[in-house]
């Protein structure tokens, strides 16, 4: 995986994400101020902009140059949240997306910078309901050989975040304003980031599949 795979990884985010367009919206609605999808979405095409004159340069320089535009540009909580963990994970890269263990590493050092930046952690109805526990996964299965295995366990694994998310009372955003009324609705970042998570999962199989 080189810097063109990553612009590629965010346009087929961007395409997926963008067909829940109205459910995350309306989730949003519910708990918060609705905001949530364009600010995502603004943040995709910032991150895609970059693309022309960054796909030569180093995975490292790509995620920083990525992290700083979405802070500068995109607003509410998640826009810096996401910087956040984006370029948490520059910081960490080791000269290869080949290595899942580096890849582990590069999402754990960018999910602890998010939990220090939102004072957040898992069960606070957040984004980090889903991001924390993947980045547990990943640890877990560093050493695993098969990528479509890797995909299966990670898409499961955000998958049951999100959803955990729907009972939970929010203590931290918008949502936490609701105190009970949170309860029965999922947190749109949760679901958000589950689905970009899942875009990745799908594409890693079916390139597996392709081989
Ligand atoms: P805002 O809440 O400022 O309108 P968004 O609507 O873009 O921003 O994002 C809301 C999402 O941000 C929530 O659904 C939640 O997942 C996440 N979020 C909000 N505050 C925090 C926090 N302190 N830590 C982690 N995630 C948070
Ligand atoms: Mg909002």
């Amino acid at each position: 995986m080189n810097s063109k795979d990553i612009f590629n990884y965010l346009e087929i985010i961007e395409f997926q994400i963008s067909k829940h367009k109205d459910e995350i919206e309306k989730l949003d609605q519910e708990i918060g101020d609705g905001d949530h999808i364009f600010n995502v979405l603004r943040g995709l095409k910032e991150a895609n902009s970059l693309k022309e004159k960054n796909i030569n340069e180093p995975v490292d320089k790509v995620f920083k140059q990525i992290g700083m535009k979405i802070m500068t540009t995109v607003g509410g909580s998640s826009g810096a949240l996401f910087a956040t963990l984006i370029i948490g994970m520059s910081k960490k890269y080791d000269n290869s997306l080949e290595n899942l263990e580096n890849i582990s590493n590069m999402f754990s050092e960018g999910v602890e910078a998010m939990k220090i930046r939102g004072k957040s952690n898992v069960g606070e109805k957040t984004m980090l309901d889903v991001l924390i526990p993947v980045a547990i996964k990943l640890k877990e299965i560093k050493n695993e050989k098969k990528m479509n295995l890797v995909a299966e366990k990670i898409k499961k694994v955000a998958q049951e975040g999100m959803l955990s998310t729907k009972e939970m009372i929010a203590t931290k955003g918008r949502a936490s304003f609701l105190g009970e009324r949170a309860k029965g609705h999922i947190d749109p970042g949760a679901r958000s980031s589950q689905l970009a998570i899942e875009a990745i999962c799908n594409e890693l199989i079916k390139l597996e599949e392709n081989l």
